[in-house]
């Protein structure tokens, strides 16, 4: 495997930066303090932009409301001034008589129960009460002296006098108009309307709305929350205090600050009120918190303000502000998924690149060792070609020294073959001669008898020759044989010796191929099988066993007879050539020294054995050509 030559090198661990770690210990922080952050923005935009837009709103409830009032407060401004117009009046408070009283006791009374106020009554310059509406009542005002009254005191300086206080005799509650009477441009009296407004209490509570009207000295006369009367919206110095204890105002009510938990001015008017969860004015144990808004009464010096509460609208911005925090967490989690899927897709790639990059590798890999395994295949395929030629080369080689081994083995057998070709050749010489002298002197008989001979021996000089021939012969070293078929060809051309001698032959071998030229099987068979009938003609019953065998790689054939056997001396020259036992012409010894010269040449052999029983057992070893022995026949 190639190695880079510039290898990546990892830095040292202890200035490795680690973004990773780093990411993951700083974002889910971050992460929470944006959406605490982001949560706080919505909240308080919603709050904003809920409180603008319930201000709009209430701005039209206060101008309607405002207005309610101030036209229930204008209902009776007339009415005190209605009392310059009666004579009765001015009659009394020129003549103060009891009949006079009673004459406008009875008209104030039928007056105030038609108005609907609460009481009308008529007072001297002095603010003694000269006749009245509730004339008839226990706590009636008449004989009362209310000069200490303010309303009293601006009437009879010709000042519209209006007051709104707790009254002195009942401790009830009521808005007092009074008028200075005038005759001839003097004023002789003062009229008063007590009025009392609870009804527009009632009216609030019943619409669900809260509000109150707060007096010029800042206490709250009307409220639609009783826990709020009376209590004054403005700090009051001890000063004032006392002042309004003295004036008999508001009775001896104690008058207690509205003070809130928190006060946040929005605009001209507009304020935000927080009151304490256990105030007593709430059950509820949250802090209430309301937008009030305040305007002026006109013709009074009082001020009108409407308390619309903020819950629903802290409740719904509480929910944006949650809203915006779970969408800001649910985006930075989509974002971070998103990042993490990018990450996971990267890293895939990445390892797909490495995968791809590795495969390339490999190709290559494969291609070099493609092309070294085509050369070495190359080189191989020389190689064989080399071995087969030397082969080649060494069968030539082989076949030549087989060649040179016959012709030396015939070299050898020379002065044998010579000696064996003079003696007949001495012999015709002398026959010959005697034949011609036989023929001249007449005598035929003779000369026929001596041609018979000179032919015999010359056939005996042809089969000499004829053997040596072809075992010199070239070339038929190679080729294929059938064993059953030249056991055949070998017994036909024995027939005649082989039926005469009542011959019974065992076949025990199988139909092989053998690597040898089927001419010379058969040869070497005949010369087999011809020695074996030669040796058994003593033997009233011949009797021949070939039996074959697969021996190590070779087809083994034993060719046994139950003949006479050899004796110890025949067996030393056995394969000898020209070695005999045969008597006179039989034999010429060559037919064992040509059948081992044969086996051998085609890489076989042949041997001998001597089995106990008795007879004699030539073995021929041969090499096969399929290593699988066929069908035994
Ligand atoms: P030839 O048959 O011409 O004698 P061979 O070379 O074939 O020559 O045989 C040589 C000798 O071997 C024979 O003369 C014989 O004495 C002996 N011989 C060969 N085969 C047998 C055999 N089957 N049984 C006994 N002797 C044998």
């Amino acid at each position: 495997m190639k190695c880079d030559p510039n290898p990546y090198r990892a830095p040292p661990p202890s200035l490795a930066v680690k973004p990773r770690l780093i990411r993951h210990l700083f974002l889910p922080p971050l992460i929470i303090a944006l959406m605490i952050g982001l949560g706080y923005v919505g909240f308080w935009l919603s709050e904003h932009y809920g409180i603008r837009s319930l201000s709009e709103n209430g701005q039209r409830q206060l101008e309607l409301h405002a207005r309610a009032v101030e036209s229930e407060i204008s209902k009776y401004t007339y009415l005190p001034s209605l009392l310059e117009l009666e004579s009765s009046v001015s009659q009394l408070l020129a003549d103060p008589t009891p009949e006079h009283r009673q004459t406008v006791n009875d008209y104030l009374e039928g007056l105030n129960r038609r108005s609907r106020s609460r009481a009308i009554y008529v007072m001297d310059t002095t603010g003694r009460v000269m006749a009245t509406s509730n004339w008839r009542d226990v706590d009636s005002y008449l004989g009362e002296d209310l000069s200490f009254r303010a309303y009293f005191q601006n009437a009879v300086r010709g000042q519209p006098g209006r007051f709104y206080g707790i009254g002195s005799t009942n401790g009830e509650p009521g808005y007092y108009l009074a008028h200075g009477l005038e005759e001839h441009g003097k004023i002789i009296g003062v009229a008063v309307v007590k009025v009392r407004l609870e009804a527009m209490e009632e009216r609030w509570q019943r619409a669900r709305l809260e509000a109150f009207v707060s007096d010029e000295n800042g206490i709250i006369i009307l409220s639609s929350d009783p826990a709020r009367r009376l209590k004054s919206v403005v700090p009051l110095s001890d000063e004032t205090k006392e002042k309004l204890a003295r004036s008999l105002q508001y009775y001896w009510f104690p008058l207690n600050e509205l003070q809130p938990l928190a006060r946040e001015t929005l605009s001209e008017g507009v304020e935000k009120l927080t009151f304490p969860a256990n105030s007593e004015l709430d059950s509820d144990k949250e802090n209430i918190s309301y937008l009030a808004q305040t305007r002026p009464l006109s013709d009074t010096p009082w001020n009108f303000t409407l308390l619309t509460p903020l819950q629903d609208l802290r409740r719904e911005a509480i929910n944006q502000g949650v809203l915006v925090a779970v969408a800001f967490a649910l985006v930075a989690f989509l974002l971070i998924a998103w990042n993490e899927r990018r990450k996971v897709i990267s890293t895939r790639l990445a390892a797909r690149e490495a995968l791809q990059e590795a495969n390339n590798q490999l190709e290559r890999r494969i291609t070099e060792r493609t092309v070294d395994l085509r050369a070495s295949n190359e080189r191989l395929k020389g190689q064989i070609r080399e071995r087969r030629q030397a082969e080649e080369t060494l069968r030539r080689a082989q076949d030549e020294l087989v060649q040179a081994g016959k012709l030396a083995a015939i070299g050898q057998m020379s002065t044998s073959i010579a000696h064996e070709l003079n003696q007949p050749l001495a012999a015709l010489r002398t026959l010959s001669g005697n034949t011609v002298r036989f023929l001249e002197r007449g005598q035929l008989d003779v000369a026929s008898t001596n041609l018979k001979t000179i032919n015999e021996l010359i056939d005996r000089m042809g089969r000499i020759t004829a053997s040596l021939r072809s075992f010199a012969r070239r070339g038929d070293d190679k080729g294929q044989a059938g064993l059953g078929k030249a056991v055949e060809a070998a017994l036909q051309l024995l027939g005649g010796r082989v039926e005469n001698a009542h011959l019974q032959v065992h076949h025990h071998f199988d139909d092989v191929q053998l690597q040898i030229d089927q001419t010379r099987l058969e040869q070497i068979l005949v010369n087999l099988m011809g020695n074996a009938l030669d040796a058994m003609q003593a033997q009233p019953q011949p009797e021949l066993w070939l039996e074959g065998e697969v021996f190590e790689g070779k087809y083994r054939l034993r060719v046994r007879d139950n003949g006479h056997g050899i004796d110890a001396e025949a067996r030393k020259h056995l394969f000898e050539p020209f070695f005999t036992t045969k008597p006179g012409e039989q034999g010429l010894g060559l037919g064992l020294t040509l059948s081992a010269s044969l086996a051998a040449a085609t890489g076989g052999h042949l041997g001998v054995e001597h089995p106990a029983s008795g007879g004699t057992a030539f073995v021929l070893s041969l090499p096969l050509v399929s290593p699988t022995p066929a069908e035994p026949i």
